[in-house]
């Protein structure tokens, strides 16, 4: 089987690479994944992956859609009210970064329909692309709602779409420059591209190391920092506007790396790491666990 191996960086074209940690999969595999560093610009990147086509056993849906809407053991239920509170403020960050109340949305990576549910409630006109057969199905048995496969991505009228968003999913997508080329054909002048990711330059990311939960190997395939993240969004024609941080995934991402450590108190420890993730990016957004970027096609 070919492995999924990158010798070019997407971000700055250089081609000179060093070591940068070894993470395990404690999500599903329990495998280890060399991740490495562009020595130009610093994006990482996980190495010998599987590649598009054989990834997926790495997900084992089934895991990925009862995380999402099971509310037993306590991190799963801050993760469920978190949700909630998520999805208000990702509906006025778009409403906001559109200056729209209504508009045409396509939400890529869009899972089981929780935010374009949350949107089509407020009137938006939406569109979800989605990889797993189960979290489609899963979508039309709970909201009605008709996501579409990956292929369909690309077949989607240009110039349509007034934003674009994904949420933690393009750290997931192999051929990211050609999704970003097709995001662009597919935004309306002027319209927005809204993307989060982790980053990998947090308190969390620096303090959890090998362990820290949001490398994810080998499901992310790239690690942006927001210097690479602005570099990136220029090369394919966007304008960064602006950084926003999500908050709670400092205390997400930190009981989930205490986890994978298996330390005792795990979940303590993890609250005040997290803590002091979170009140570093009240005084700078970029070391927030997360960032939301808003981007403006030129
Ligand atoms: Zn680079």
């Amino acid at each position: 089987m070919d492995k999924f191996n990158v010798h070019v960086c997407p971000v700055c074209n250089a081609n000179n690479f060093s070591p940068f940690l070894t993470c395990t999969d404690f999500f599903v595999s329990n495998e280890k994944f060399k991740i490495k560093q562009c020595s130009n610009c610093g994006f990482k990147i996980t190495e010998n992956i599987e590649d598009e086509k054989n990834i997926g056993h790495y997900y084992q849906s089934e895991k990925y859609i009862s995380h999402s809407n099971t509310t037993k053991g306590l991190v799963n239920s801050v993760y469920h009210r978190v949700r909630k509170y998520m999805l208000k403020r990702k509906r006025r960050l778009v409403e906001k970064s559109a200056t729209l109340q209504n508009g045409k949305l396509l939400d890529v990576g869009t899972g089981t329909g929780f935010f374009l549910n949350e949107m089509r409630e407020y009137g938006w006109q939406v569109t979800g692309i989605e990889k797993s057969d189960d979290a489609r199905k899963f979508a039309k048995t709970e909201f009605n709602l008709e996501n579409l496969p990956t292929e369909e991505l690309f077949k989607l009228k240009e110039n349509e779409y007034d934003v674009i968003s994904l949420w933690h999913v393009l750290e997931h997508i192999h051929q990211i420059n050609e999704n970003m080329d097709t995001f662009s054909r597919l935004l309306k002048k002027d319209g927005k591209l809204i993307i989060a990711v982790p980053n990998h330059n947090s308190y969390d990311a620096k303090h959890y190391k090998q362990f820290w939960a949001a490398y994810d190997v080998p499901r992310h395939i790239w690690h942006f920092a927001p210097s690479q993240m602005k570099q990136f969004g220029e090369k394919h024609g966007f304008k960064l506007l602006g950084l926003h941080t999500m908050p709670f995934d400092s205390f997400y991402v930190s009981m989930l790396s205490e986890k994978y450590k298996k330390s005792s108190l795990s979940l303590f420890k993890g609250i005040f790491y997290g803590g002091i993730s979170w009140i570093t990016s009240l005084f700078d957004k970029a070391k927030c666990s997360s960032v939301i970027y808003v981007f403006e096609k030129n």
